[in-house]
Formats: C-alpha cells, structure tokens, sequence
C-alpha cells in the first residue's frame, strides 16, 4: 500500500484533502492525523474490521483499548449509556482539550474497540485540523497513537512515517504538536474520578471542577502484580532503541553520576545519549547531549521527550542518561513526564 502524506496547518484547512481522508475512514481504512497531544491513528470508531486493522498497523495487543474522538458534544450521548454530572462538567470545563473520560459504553461502540471492556474512552481534541478530519470521517474516529507499540508516540509526522509508512493510506502532516505527551485519562464510572493516566491536564484541575479525585497507584509505581486500570499502561511503552537509565538527586551531583558513567559506557563502545535541562546541558561529555527544556517551564519538557528519544534512537545511541523529574502531585505535569520516563526506562530510576 502506498500512503499518501498531506500537508495542513491549522491556519489553511483543505476541505478537499479531507474529504478524501473521511473517505477512506467510511471505507474502513486508516488515517493517522495530528492532535494538540501526539499523532493519532484513526480509523472508524464503530466498525469493528477498522479497529481490527489499527491493531494490526501497531502491532498493539488486541485487549489494549482505543480512545474514540468527536467533534462536538452531542456526539457524545449515542456512543455511552448515560453522561453523569461528573463528565458534563469535565467537557465544559476541557472540552475540546487534551482530556480522555472512560464512560459505560453504549451498544454501538464495537468491543473490538474497547478492548473487550462494557466502558469507552472518549475525547474531543481541540487541534483545528483533527475536529476538521473527525468530522469528515463521520464523527466518529478511534485513534491510539500512531506508533508502532512499544516505541515513543510520534510527535512530528515523520515519526508517524518512519513507522507507518506503507501500512496505512494517508498521514496528515500538521507540523509538531504543541503539547507532546498524550492525553489525561481520567475514569468516570466508579466512585469517585481516577486518572488512569496524568498528562497536560492536571489533578488539580480536575479537582477544581470535580472535588476530590485519585491517581491510580500504578502511574509512577512499577507496583508489580498489581494491573493498572487503564490496560495499555501495563505494556512496555514509549521505549527507545538505547538502554535507559534516570538518575535522580542533587544537580550537580547528577551530572558528575551521568559523566562518570558516560566514560565507562563509551570504554566498552557504547555511544551515549544525555537528556539534560537549560541549565545542564552544557556540562555533559556524552556522544549525543539534549536538553529537554527548562525545569521552570515543564511544558518545553513535555513537548521535547518524545522528540529526544526518537533522535537518540536516529543517531544510533545505544544508552541513554536521563535527569529526574519532580513527579509530585503539587507539581503539574510533572507526573506525567515520570509516567512516560519511568516506562521507557523500565522503571529504571537511580537516586543518588
Ligand atoms: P493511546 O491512545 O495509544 O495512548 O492508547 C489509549 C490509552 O487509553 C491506553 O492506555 C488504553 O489502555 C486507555 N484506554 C482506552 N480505553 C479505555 C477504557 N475503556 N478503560 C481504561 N483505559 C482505556
Ligand atoms: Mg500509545
């Protein structure tokens, strides 16, 4: 198969080259398309053969559930049994945005999509051209990553290519997405709110809405034996192609830990990666030295680690230096950043 790439900003819209990419989806095809968060893989959310190829074009274990995104609210009812409180207001409050709500689904929704489960991811993104494409495509878009599974989600539509290409009919190319880490999940069907997964938008966001609201303990703890509620983070994700170790403690400290490492590893003939900050980066003696962005604003960190982990992994770099980051609730997207260092790393973290 030949897959067509089309370029579109949010700014030029181009009704026809979507026409096209709905078309596809209605015939049961696949479209990878960009978001505010990372590239999505899109296909018919309601046809249960076009979830079968999404998993099948990620290589993605089957029991791994979509997330299905829709372009406006009243979309929203046919898909779930019932909207409790909870969600109307989450969907006032960060719809369209980078939030994912786990809802009882309602019959229309194939298990295929849901993994098996009796419950829906949902989202409505806010990036012009996915609200564009979903509505094209019939309203209705399933679209996990578009990642082969297990590697960092693509945040540029050459990633997307590099592991797509030829298995799926079109890549909308919308330049480098603005948040870079995906959506928060966060399930609405016990109790009270959990989030399954941190990203952009915050615990304490959600908290100023809803009230109280959980974390799932699996989120920064390897927990073993314990399964995660979300079933995607159970698998090894997010994973460049080098060994990845975080080590965390003081600063400076952590620089001189990584540089003495650094000298042994390029002893035996490894060649080293250094994910830094601003205010390291320049200390560094590895092959291939990053900075992530600056720990003030961990948005640039956030937007950058995907993108890092993929030009290591460009570059040949086959161990990789990662600094910590401070994954307190109180600290914003902080915990969403260790999320995703922590499963690339295997949850192999040094305190020194
Ligand atoms: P991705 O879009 O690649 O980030 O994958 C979707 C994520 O949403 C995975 O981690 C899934 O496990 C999670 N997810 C999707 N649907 C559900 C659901 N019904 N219940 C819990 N987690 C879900
Ligand atoms: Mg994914």
């Amino acid at each position: 198969m030949k897959t067509k790439i089309i370029p579109m900003d949010e700014k030029h819209i181009d009704k026809e080259a979507l026409k096209e990419a709905g078309k596809i989806i209605q015939s049961g095809g696949l479209v990878a398309f960009p978001t505010e968060t990372v590239y999505g893989l899109g296909g018919d959310a309601l046809n249960e053969e076009s979830s079968g190829r999404i998993y099948q074009a990620k290589g993605r274990p089957s029991d791994n559930p979509l997330i299905v995104h829709i372009y406006r609210m009243e979309d929203l009812y046919p898909i779930v049994e019932q909207v409790p409180e909870t969600a109307r207001k989450l969907a006032d409050a960060f719809w369209p945005g980078p939030l994912t709500m786990i809802l009882p689904k309602s019959d229309i929704v194939p298990r295929a999509t849901t993994g098996g489960l009796d419950t829906v991811a949902v989202r409505m993104p806010m990036h012009k051209v996915a609200l564009a494409f979903i509505e094209a495509a019939g309203g209705y878009v399933a679209a996990p990553s578009a990642n082969r599974s297990g590697k960092p989600s693509p945040t540029l539509a050459k990633y997307v290519a590099e592991d797509m290409d030829g298995r799926i009919e079109m890549i909308i190319d919308g330049g480098e997405n603005r948040i870079g880490l995906e959506s928060t999940i966060v399930d609405l069907t016990e109790g009270i709110p959990m989030i399954l997964r941190p990203g952009y938008i915050t615990k304490e966001m959600l908290e100023e809405v809803l009230g109280e609201v959980r974390v799932d303990k699996t989120v920064l703890d390897n927990c073993s034996g314990q399964p995660p509620k979300a079933p995607g983070m159970k698998y090894r994700h997010y994973a460049p192609k080098g060994e990845l170790t975080i080590i965390g403690g003081p600063q400076e400290r952590v620089v001189d830990e990584i540089n003495r490492r650094t000298k042994r590893m390029k002893e035996k003939g490894e060649k080293v990666g250094v994910i830094g900050t601003d205010d390291t980066v320049s200390g560094y003696l590895a092959d291939s030295v990053k900075s992530a962005g600056d720990r003030k604003e961990e948005a640039t960190i956030a937007k950058a680690l995907y993108r890092i982990l993929r030009e290591f992994d460009e570059e040949g770099v086959t161990v990789i230096y990662s600094e910590s980051f401070d994954a307190s609730e109180e600290n914003g997207i902080g915990q969403a950043i260790m999320n995703r260092l922590l499963k690339a790393a295997g949850h192999h973290l040094e305190q020194i």
